[in-house]
């Protein structure tokens, strides 16, 4: 096992900003996890677990602790009457097993396709897109405890899935590392249209087959989400409002044309793009290089030079205006280190 010292963490995240870690290793098997987390106990140093960082906003300070990257590999498949399972190591980039169950002619993750991150983020914050989530199709989540070094496969009920959170999330999930996970896919499935972008990226009558979906979902997002090669950004910044339907209506008589999505607990969804555009008109509004996206304003970008602070400092502007001016509790959706 290799300890560095003082690694600065921008190149580790899709934001690409951060100050360094104080100490920093990557480990590609359980054994060297075991590792890292008995070298972290003995040193008594913080801990912090490192995936895609496409979903992390570290400060400019950086962090007095050790981050430990999990690159853990390998995929494998199998099947057993009539049921494919896959097993993916908590390191593997979650498109590319995208990518490869469609090849293979497995549905289940097709509409997540193009989201950046690594098999072990996905369960965390239960990724979702399009009328698809991974609470869908995860059979078990495979984890080691960072104090005891214990493994123990969470069932799929054990986990707690909820829209984008997981028992992950909790205090006492966060005492786990995520190592592989299990997923269960369907030879036999069929397309899933809901949204109204796959509605009209088709023809209505004309029924797109699993790998066609998956470029539907690619172009889709291309189109209105930054490309992660030319811009710094961790997607969506904050999660979506979820009220009661009295709140939704008391918010509509403000605002007549304001979307909601009931959800399976019959409380509303609000699209908090359609509030960032059309109620703060703040699409495209910048502090220093840091912005919300033109196309998509719940996503912010960093266009060379922007801070944790300037992210900060937007983040507080909306939260207070959400707050004071529409009664809302926002969230970040993103993760951070060494920040409150
Ligand atoms: P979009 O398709 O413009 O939809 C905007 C909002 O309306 C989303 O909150 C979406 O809910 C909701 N919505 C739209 N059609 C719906 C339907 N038929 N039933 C229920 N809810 C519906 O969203 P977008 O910003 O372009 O993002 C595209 C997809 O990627 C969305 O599904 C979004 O959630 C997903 N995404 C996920 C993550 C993540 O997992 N961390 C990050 C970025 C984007 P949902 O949010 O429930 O889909």
């Amino acid at each position: 096992m290799r300890i560095q010292e003082d690694i600065s963490l921008a190149e580790y995240t899709t934001f690409y900003i951060g100050g360094a870690a104080r100490y920093f290793t990557t480990v590609a098997s359980q054994s060297q996890l075991k590792n890292a987390l008995e070298w972290g106990t003995a040193e008594s140093v913080p801990l912090f677990i490192l995936g895609g960082g496409s979903n992390l906003l570290v400060s400019d300070d950086g962090y007095a602790g050790l981050v430990v990257k999990i690159d853990i590999g390998g995929v494998e498949y199998e099947t057993d009457a009539g049921e494919v399972m896959v097993k993916a190591g908590a390191g593997v980039n979650w498109d590319r097993l995208v990518q490869d169950t469609v090849r293979r002619g497995l549905w289940g993750m097709e509409n997540l396709s193009g989201i950046p991150g690594t098999v072990g983020a996905a369960p965390i914050q239960n990724i979702g897109a399009y009328g698809q989530e991974v609470a869908d199709t995860v059979r078990w989540v495979e984890a080691m405890h960072k104090e005891t070094q214990e493994v123990k496969r969470f069932a799929n009920e054990e986990c707690e899935f909820e829209y984008r959170s997981s028992f992950f999330q909790t205090d006492a999930g966060a005492e786990w590392v995520i190592t592989r996970v299990a997923f269960v896919l369907d030879p036999a499935g069929s397309p899933n249209r809901s949204y109204t972008d796959l509605q009209d990226y088709f023809a209505s009558e004309y029924e797109p087959s699993l790998s066609e979906m998956r470029e539907a979902v690619v172009d889709i997002r291309a189109d209105k989400f930054p490309d992660l090669d030319a811009v710094g950004t961790a997607g969506s910044f904050f999660t979506n409002p979820i009220v009661s339907k009295e709140k939704f209506a008391a918010l509509q008589d403000m605002y007549p044309k304001m979307p909601g999505w009931e959800m399976k607990d019959r409380q509303i969804k609000i699209p908090f793009a359609w509030i960032l555009d059309h109620v703060f008109d703040l699409k495209g509004e910048c502090r220093n290089d840091i912005c919300f996206f033109q196309k998509q304003p719940l996503v912010v970008v960093n266009y060379g030079e922007g801070t944790a602070e300037d992210i900060q400092a937007l983040a507080s502007h909306v939260r207070a205006r959400a707050n004071d001016e529409l009664g809302l509790a926002v969230e970040r959706e993103v993760t951070t280190l060494g920040i409150e």
